[in-house]
C-alpha cells in the first residue's frame, strides 16, 4: 500500500551549495538518459542517491532579498514545523470537536444530473487534438483536472501538479473522502508529461495509485520535484528521477535549464501514516521561464510566505490558488486558506491571473459545495479585482493566457 517505504527515509539532507555547483559544473549541461535511469538501486539516503542530485543547474538565479526569506525548520524530534507565527498546531480534542460537534454544510447532491448541472465535468481539448499540447509557443495555458490537480504547459513544457486520479482521497479503496466529480480524463489520455510537482503527503494531494501509473507511462523521462524528505517514498513507487527539495532551493527538467522550478514555503503539515506526521516537509512550487512564471501555493493557510515569494519571484503570470475546504474556520484556518485569503495570496505573490484549485472534487470541510466560487466573486469585488483575475474553470476546462507573448529567437 501507500505507506511502505515511509518512516525509512527521513535522515535525509540536501546537498550544500559548493557541492551542487561542483557537481554541475564537472557534468555540464548535459543530462544523459542514463544518469536518470541507473539510480533506482541506490540507497534510501539521498547523500548517495543519484536520483535527486542529477541534473543539477550549473547556475543560480539573482536573487533578490535572498537574506530575507523564512527557511524550513525542524523540532528537537527533526519532524519539520511551521516557522510562522500564524500556526497553531492540531490537537486531537480539536479534531475531535470538529469531526462530532460541528455541523456539515457541504449538502452535495445525490444526483448526477444535479451535479452534472452545477460543476459540470468537460472533456478537455487534448483528448480529441492530442497534436496541439506542449504547442504553447510563448503562451501559457492551464486545464483543470479538479481539486489541486493542474496541467500547466509553457516554456516548453507540460506539467503537472499534485495529479489524484483515484476515487477516493484515502489510504484505502473502501473509505475516506470520496470525490463527487470524476477526473476529467484518465492517465492514458494525457499528453507527453514533462515533470510533476507535488505539495506535500496528504492523500488529496499525493495518490499512490496516480504516480505508479505516472510512471508506468512515463517512466524516467518524467521528472518528479518533491518535497524534503518525500525521496525514499517516490524510489519505493518505482521512480526512478526524483528531486527532492528543500524551501527556496531549485533545479529543473533535463534538457530544459531555461526553466528553473523552485520549492517554496507555505503553511501547513504532512501526514499519510499514524507515526509519519511532519517527517516530509509541505510546500508550494515557484516555475520560472523566460517567457512565464507559474506559482502553484499547493494547500495552505495564510502567512507570510506569500509576500517573500512575490518579492523574490514575482510577478507571476499564473497562480493556482486554494479556495476550498476553509469551514469552521476556527479549526481549518491554520491549515487552508477561504476565498479571501486566497485573494490575499494572488494579491501577495504578485500574480497577474489566478485560477481557484482545491474545491468541487473532494467533501473535506464543512461548507456548502457552491459557496467557494461565489465567496470567491465577493472577495474579489471587495478588493477591486475582476472576476478574471481570478478566475474558476470547469473540471476539463482549459485557458489560454499570454498569447500575445512574442516569442523571441
Ligand atoms: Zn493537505
Amino acid at each position: 500500500m501507500a505507506a511502505t517505504g515511509l518512516g525509512e527515509s527521513y535522515s535525509l539532507q540536501t546537498m550544500n551549495k559548493e557541492d551542487v555547483n561542483e557537481q554541475a559544473m564537472s557534468t555540464g549541461n548535459h543530462y544523459p538518459k542514463e544518469t536518470a535511469k541507473k539510480h533506482h538501486h541506490s540507497s534510501r539516503s539521498s547523500q548517495s542517491s543519484d536520483s535527486s542530485r542529477s541534473s543539477r543547474k550549473s547556475f543560480r538565479l539573482d536573487y533578490r532579498l535572498e537574506e530575507d526569506v523564512t527557511r524550513s525548520k525542524r523540532g528537537k524530534d527533526g519532524r519539520f514545523v511551521n516557522p510562522w507565527p500564524t500556526w497553531k498546531p492540531l490537537v486531537m480534542q480539536n479534531v475531535l470537536k470538529w469531526a462530532l460537534m460541528e455541523k456539515n454544510n457541504s449538502n452535495i447532491p445525490g444526483s448526477k444530473e444535479d451535479l452534472d448541472k452545477a460543476l459540470p465535468v468537460v472533456e478537455p481539448y487534448f483528448i480529441e487534438n492530442p497534436s496541439l499540447a506542449g504547442k504553447t509557443k510563448a503562451g501559457l495555458r492551464v486545464t483543470w483536472l479538479g481539486h489541486a490537480s493542474v496541467m500547466v504547459e509553457m516554456d516548453d513544457l507540460v506539467f503537472l501538479t499534485d495529479p489524484v486520479f483515484s476515487q477516493r482521497a484515502s489510504p484505502v479503496s473502501f473509505m475516506g473522502p470520496k470525490r463527487f466529480r470524476e477526473p476529467p480524463c484518465t492517465i492514458d489520455q494525457l499528453p507527453k508529461i514533462d515533470a510533476v510537482m507535488i505539495s506535500h503527503t496528504h492523500y488529496d494531494h499525493l495518490d499512490y495509485r496516480s504516480v505508479v501509473s505516472l510512471n508506468a507511462r512515463f517512466g524516467s523521462e518524467l521528472r518528479w520535484f518533491v518535497p524534503l524528505g518525500l525521496l525514499g517514498w517516490m524510489q519505493s513507487c518505482g521512480c526512478e528521477n526524483v528531486i527532492e527539495l528543500d524551501w527556496w532551493d531549485e533545479n529543473c527538467v533535463p534538457g530544459h535549464d531555461e526553466v528553473t522550478f523552485v520549492f517554496t514555503p507555505s503553511q501547513h503539515w504532512c501526514k499519510r501514516t499514524a507515526m509519519d506526521d511532519n517527517k516530509v516537509l509541505w510546500g508550494s512550487w515557484c516555475v520560472l521561464g523566460p517567457w512565464n512564471r507559474f506559482f502553484f501555493a499547493g494547500d495552505t493557510g495564510y502567512c507570510g510566505a506569500f509576500e517573500q515569494i512575490g518579492k523574490r519571484f514575482g510577478p507571476f503570470d499564473l497562480a493556482a490558488i486554494p479556495i476550498g475546504a476553509y469551514e469552521p474556520r476556527w479549526f481549518m484556518k491554520y491549515q487552508h486558506v477561504n476565498p479571501e485569503e486566497a485573494v490575499r495570496i494572488h494579491i501577495d505573490v504578485q500574480s497577474k491571473s489566478s485560477v481557484a484549485i482545491h474545491w468541487g472534487t473532494f467533501a473535506l470541510a464543512n461548507e456548502y459545495y457552491l459557496d467557494p466560487p461565489f465567496k470567491l466573486s465577493e472577495a474579489l469585488e471587495r478588493y477591486g479585482l475582476k472576476t478574471e483575475d481570478f478566475f474558476v474553470l470547469k473540471h476539463g476546462e482549459s485557458r489560454d493566457l499570454n498569447i500575445n507573448n512574442e516569442a523571441f529567437e
